[in-house]
């Protein structure tokens, strides 16, 4: 038997209101104990007006609105109680205390949400979507959380397990009742079989990279030598795009960061200070933070500047640069510049992967290609931007990988004609693995690892 918990579910601070959370079989009793209204008897689903009541002083702690759920159609499948307090963290602790001497017990970070997995409201990829939802900061980052949680990803891993299972069904059979005649037939249907799986598996985890951009953003770091306009860059994207936050906390003066979200992607912008070598400890922090944040970039924006010839301090810059993933913005076209073709050449030479476009911060020119460059690299390959089963969460992405290579060494016995039984044991791994992705053969390490990503009230 359960025993019955409480929380604070809303965020700490002021708020118009904040809510406490009870799930378990208590429930019900310990809003008796609490809950004063003048209709008495609380009815199941009916928000009820009423007072919070300290039953031992009689002395009234809040005004509140509260509902009472009962099983099994609840967050939980447990009874559930939400009492909408004012939201005071005073009124707010006093109510939790309340609950907590009368019956309940403080929940763990994300107890509410292991209880739906545990009772078999959620499977384990949509309790995780719910972390993601609650985290999203962009649009996309939600939808894609909002399809996982109905089931998106859940659906097509059952689906390729179902697969695996009919495959399995077939190994056995064959070990159970070996036939020479059925047995080179079921060799090439399987190779057929084990193609289209490790397929479809590696389509799945093939979304991992954009879906990780599209939840945790792209580091793009800004370089290029002092005055070329790198400052205006940044603030011409965050002008013209939606910015979702500025001034991240830990910002200094030496490496600014902003986030901006471009076609539903969000960018961590960092304007590098520059990296070159200097004796000043002051420059030298700012220049460890330049190299700290141009190291973990994925994308790095080197800005130069039309209007004066191409100088050293360029080319070291690109030395730099080397083979990372680049876009060199070619700065201040509008003014009478002394760049010609060759000079776009021998930058196209020493950066040859990298994509160059020619920009005017002052008139706005380019900064459209310079978005749909940054989609076009996030959207890249088989990932149209409208996809959104898109797998952004590590555990899911490492089981698939796991699975696939399960997968391939499978159909490598396969080719070589191996004995079923090691076939089996390969492609029963892989359903494991895919299992895992729901929940379904997890350990218990496993599920208190994922729950403990969550806050308190969740
Ligand atoms: P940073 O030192 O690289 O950050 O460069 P800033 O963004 O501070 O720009 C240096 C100077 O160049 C400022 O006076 C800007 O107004 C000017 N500037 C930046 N971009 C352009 C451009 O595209 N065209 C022109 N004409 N001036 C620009």
């Amino acid at each position: 038997m359960e025993d019955t918990i409480a929380a604070i579910a809303t965020a700490y601070g002021e708020g118009g209101i904040g809510i406490i959370r009870v799930s378990g079989p208590d429930t019900l009793s310990v809003l008796n104990k609490i809950f004063v209204s003048r209709s008495k008897k609380i009815v199941n689903r009916r928000m009820t007006y009423g007072h919070i009541v300290d039953p031992d002083t009689n002395r009234k702690i809040d005004e509140v609105l509260c509902v009472y759920m009962k099983q099994p159609h609840t967050y939980t499948k447990e009874d559930v109680a939400e009492i909408n307090c004012h939201g005071s963290m005073v009124s707010l602790r006093k109510t939790l205390e309340l609950a907590l001497k009368n019956g309940a017990r403080l929940a763990e970070p994300g107890e509410f949400t292991k209880r739906a997995f545990l009772n078999g409201r959620l499977d384990l990829s949509q309790a995780e979507a719910v972390i993601d939802l609650i985290k999203a900061k962009t649009d996309k980052s939600f939808d894609v959380a909002m399809d996982q949680l109905s089931g998106g990803i859940s659906a097509e891993i059952t689906s390729i397990r179902a697969d695996i299972m009919d495959l399995l069904v077939n190994l056995t059979v064959n070990i159970d009742y070996p036939d020479e005649d059925i047995e080179e037939l079921t060799y090439t249907q399987m190779e057929e079989n084990l193609l289209q799986i490790g397929d479809m598996i590696d389509k799945l985890a093939a979304t991992a990279d954009s879906g990780k951009i599209i939840k945790e953003g792209l580091r793009v770091s800004i370089i290029g030598k002092p005055n070329v306009g790198k400052s205006s860059l940044m603030n011409r994207l965050l002008r013209e795009t939606r910015a979702i936050v500025t001034e991240i906390p830990g910002t200094t003066r030496d490496t600014i960061e902003e986030l901006v979200s471009i076609g539903n992607i969000p960018l961590h912008l960092t304007d590098t200070a520059g990296i070159r070598q200097t004796e000043n400890k002051i420059e030298q922090i700012g220049i460890e933070k330049s190299k700290q944040s141009f190291n973990d970039a994925d994308l790095i924006l080197f800005v130069v500047d039309s209007s004066r010839e191409l100088s050293a301090e360029d080319w070291e810059i690109m030395d730099y640069i080397g083979s990372r993933k680049t876009i060199v913005l070619i700065n201040k076209i509008d003014l009478a510049g002394v760049w010609t073709e060759e000079t776009k050449a021998l930058i196209k030479e020493k950066l040859p992967a990298a994509e160059i476009l020619e920009t005017s911060m002052t008139e706005r020119t380019g900064i459209h290609q310079l978005e749909e460059a940054i989609q076009d690299m996030v959207y890249s390959g088989s990932v149209k931007q409208n996809d959104s089963l898109l797998v952004t969460n590590v555990r899911h992405k490492d089981l698939l990988d796991q699975a696939s290579g399960f997968i391939k060494d499978a159909l490598a016995m396969t080719r070589m004609r191996e004995a079923m039984d090691f076939i089996e044991v390969d492609v029963k791994s892989a359903y494991e693995a895919l299992g895992e992705i729901i929940g379904e053969t997890v350990s218990d390490d496993i599920i208190n690892e994922v729950f403990s990503r969550f806050c308190l009230g969740k």
